[in-house]
């Protein structure tokens, strides 16, 4: 199998390569065969992106937004057309079973393109009256943009960055995780079909140094990042040299929080959403699951039942609901917690080791009687691992639920709306859900508090995150100088 893309690089409408680059090798999870080797970039790929970008940026910038509009909701036009080809890349990249990658990566990407598109237009500033006098204000674009990408969600973290920064006027350099490079591109391409002027939307590739070099040139505007809170607090850092914007988008360790009273079997398939679609290798997963003790065993019993009858196996057969891990490190790191649980006293309620079904696999697994101090419910695994923790009252789960440097995400599932609403209030988390979890409709905002990250995709709250503005003040009379 291949998936060998025309360059490594796409700058300024085209494809780019650039040997001296340091190799990447681009490996199919789902078999852990080699399908693309690209190069990182060097000093003078990135210097063609940010130069296209800030060339580019100028005249987009002064468009009109209906017409960037326009081209955006063509690109949309493409990858809805193209929806069957895209999934299979995606899959190729990532692991997820194509059943995932044909409904959540880039149809989420192509609902980002449509609603920013549709957005765009409506953003203007406001008149103040001063007496005669008046200002106004503008909403402008900041100008060029880095997006750095984590390896969960390539194509769609592509396009949650792609979108509002390009309709709202501004350019943007991509870097992908080296781990999963190939989506990027094909959204670059896809954009240029669209009718997307060149160097408005580039894709470098390379590993950490390749995000840090975008994160400190003084000609990038804004980062924004998706990724772990280390690396977070390390481009934030650079870029507050530069006095840049940000929008950091980190890691989670997020409690959901079921109520004696809930719909158990809801509660039970939000639990499984939420720690193992994507194998468990999303940000926002509810991975401290607080159940009220009443209910913990019902709940464990139909948790179990639930688990034992997951489809595992091959990423691109249809029936498949489990892929593998993105990549023997994260493999190897999400074997480390089960045997750390383990060792700390958890008990296995089922899975608990690697799948057979791959090099890759790790068997969906849940651990009950986890407790606060553990190191399961202290750090993020980013696999296929749920820690059950048993809670009494309302008033101690709230609190055990926000002891952490996390505030990503929160889910409560109770038949008492009163509660739900109550419970939420009290979380600190960005992202929240009352009987539901883990959707994130292009619609709503998506962010998060505390060590978790700042700013927000998606939804009008994206607007104030890729535009600046300038107030004018007019005068109408006479200058009052008591010179
Ligand atoms: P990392 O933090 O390791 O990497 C994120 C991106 O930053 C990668 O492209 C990486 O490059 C790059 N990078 C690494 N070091 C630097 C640096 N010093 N300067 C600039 N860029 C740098 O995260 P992962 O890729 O491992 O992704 C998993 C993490 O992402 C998890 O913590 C997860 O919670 C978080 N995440 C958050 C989401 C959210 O929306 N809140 C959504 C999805 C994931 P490379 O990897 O190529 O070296």
């Amino acid at each position: 199998m291949k998936a060998q893309p025309k360059a490594s690089h796409f700058v300024n409408g085209d494809w780019l390569e650039d040997t001296a680059g340091a190799p990447i090798e681009v490996i199919y999870p789902g078999t852990g065969e080699t399908i693309a080797r690209l190069h990182a970039a060097t000093p003078a790929v990135l210097e063609a992106a940010i130069a296209g970008a800030v060339a580019a940026q100028a005249e987009w910038g002064r468009r009109r937004p209906v017409e960037r509009a326009r081209v955006l909701m063509k690109a949309v036009e493409i990858i809805r057309a193209r929806s069957e080809e895209l999934a299979l890349l995606e899959t190729l990249d990532t692991g997820k079973p194509i059943q995932e990658t044909r409904v959540a990566d880039w149809p989420s990407g192509a609902d980002a393109l449509e609603y920013f598109a549709g957005l765009a237009p409506t953003v203007t500033g406001e008149t103040i009256p001063l007496g005669g006098d008046f200002a106004y204000t503008i909403r402008e674009p900041l100008g060029v943009c880095a997006g750095i990408g984590a390896w969960n969600y390539p194509s769609q973290i592509a396009c949650w960055k792609a979108a509002p920064a390009l309709a709202l006027g501004n350019a943007m350099v991509f870097k992908p995780s080296e781990v999963t490079p190939l989506g990027a591109l094909k959204l670059a391409e896809i954009l240029i079909e669209a009718g997307m002027p060149a160097g408005l939307f580039n894709v470098v590739q390379g590993r950490g140094e390749v995000g840090a070099a975008l994160a400190t040139d003084p000609r990038i505007a804004k980062v924004s990042l998706t990724g772990s809170v280390p690396t977070g607090a390390k481009v934030y850092a650079a870029a507050a040299a530069g006095m840049k914007h940000v929008t950091m988008e980190l890691g989670g360790k997020s409690p959901l929080i079921v109520f004696e009273d809930a719909d158990l079997d809801s509660a039970v398939g939000a639990a499984m959403l939420g720690n193992f679609y994507s194998s468990g290798q999303i940000c926002s997963n509810g991975t401290r699951v607080f159940v009220q003790r009443s209910v913990k065993e019902a709940f464990l019993s139909r948790l179990a039942a639930r688990t034992a009858k997951i489809v595992a196996g091959d990423p691109l057969a249809d029936e498949t609901q489990f892929g593998p891990l993105v990549s023997a490190a994260q493999h190897d790191k999400v074997l480390g917690y089960i045997e750390k649980a383990k060792a700390e006293g958890a008990r296995l309620v089922c899975g608990g080791s690697a799948g057979n079904e791959g090099p890759l696999f790790v068997q969906p697994t849940v651990f009950a009687d986890v407790t606060d101090t553990m190191t399961l419910a202290r750090e993020e695994v980013f696999g296929p691992v749920m820690a059950v923790l048993d809670f009494e009252t309302e008033e101690e789960v709230i609190a055990r639920a926000n002891g952490t440097e996390f505030g990503l995400a929160a889910g409560v599932f109770t038949a008492d709306l009163a509660r739900g609403h109550r419970v939420i209030g009290q979380l600190a988390a960005g992202t929240c859900w009352i009987n539901a979890y883990n959707l994130t409709p292009v619609e709503m905002p998506f962010g998060a508090v505390k060590a978790s990250g700042l700013g927000r995709e998606n939804s009008r709250a994206a607007v104030e995150h890729y535009t600046q503005v300038k107030a004018v003040y007019v005068g109408t009379g006479p200058v009052d100088s008591p010179y």
